[in-house]
């Protein structure tokens, strides 16, 4: 059967990649979080204290980008691929409001960008693939046969994290989760390269008022359509 690309891009928390593992595990394609890649990073320069309240050293982050190895190991377990920096498993660590605060700062560095996008482009050469992020369907995968955009309304998405937070018992409000998810969307799509824009030949799906299983039926009918063109 034709295998093909889908680029799944859209603002922060709002299901990307619920709806991007299990559209891969229906059509047996390998599912790549690249948002997942930045959160690496991130948590690699707030370590390293390149990254903390009020203070940025670009320079520094990049002047250690080659010490920098983020990969992927499936787990069997979970049914995805988690997140491995420099060896160790980061899949729990990337996932703390700390680092959802830090991260679109570091997505705005070129050269952070440039390393991942080529890693991106390797990870998804022979196609099977579905990836989510924000520049998928413009930057990594311009050519890819089908684009997703995906919206909801800041209140639904920050209360859809806030839940998931608190799930995994750490401390947060509501307020604070609404915060962090505006200025993400803010910085993410005013930022100079690669901004968040929607690609001219993306499909949108807001799902404000959609059910997981009503997403997800109708974006796997757009992709079964793709496959069979
Ligand atoms: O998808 P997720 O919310 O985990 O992404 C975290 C952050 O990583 C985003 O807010 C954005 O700043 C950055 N990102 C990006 N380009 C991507 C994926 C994520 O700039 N392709």
């Amino acid at each position: 059967m034709k295998q093909i690309t889908i680029a799944i891009d859209g603002f922060s928390s709002t299901g990307k990649s619920t709806v991007a593992k299990r559209l891969a595990k229906a059509l047996g394609y390998v599912y790549v979080d690249s948002g997942a890649m930045y959160r690496a990073i991130t948590l690699f320069a707030m370590r390293e204290s390149f990254i903390r309240e009020g203070h940025f050293d670009r320079g520094k982050l990049i002047s250690k980008l080659t010490d920098i190895t983020v990969s992927f190991k499936f787990n069997p377990d979970l049914g995805f691929a988690e997140v491995f920096l420099n060896g160790d498993n980061v899949e729990k660590q990337i996932r703390t409001l700390q680092v959802s605060n830090y991260v679109s700062q570091v997505a705005t560095v070129p050269e952070v960008r440039k390393q991942l996008v080529k890693q991106q482009h390797n990870l998804g050469k022979d196609k099977g693939v579905v990836m989510d992020g924000r520049d998928i369907g413009t930057v990594v995968f311009p050519d890819a046969e089908l684009k997703l955009f995906m919206t909801a309304s800041a209140e639904k998405r920050a209360q859809r994290r806030y839940d998931e937070l608190i799930e995994r018992g750490d401390d947060v409000s509501y307020q604070e989760v609404l915060e962090n998810v505006e200025s993400r969307d803010l910085i993410d799509s005013t930022r100079k390269d690669s901004p968040l824009v929607m690609a001219d030949d993306a499909v949108r799906v807001d799902n404000s008022h959609m059910s997981l299983d009503e997403q997800f039926d109708y974006i796997l009918g757009l992709a079964k359509a793709k496959i069979s063109e």
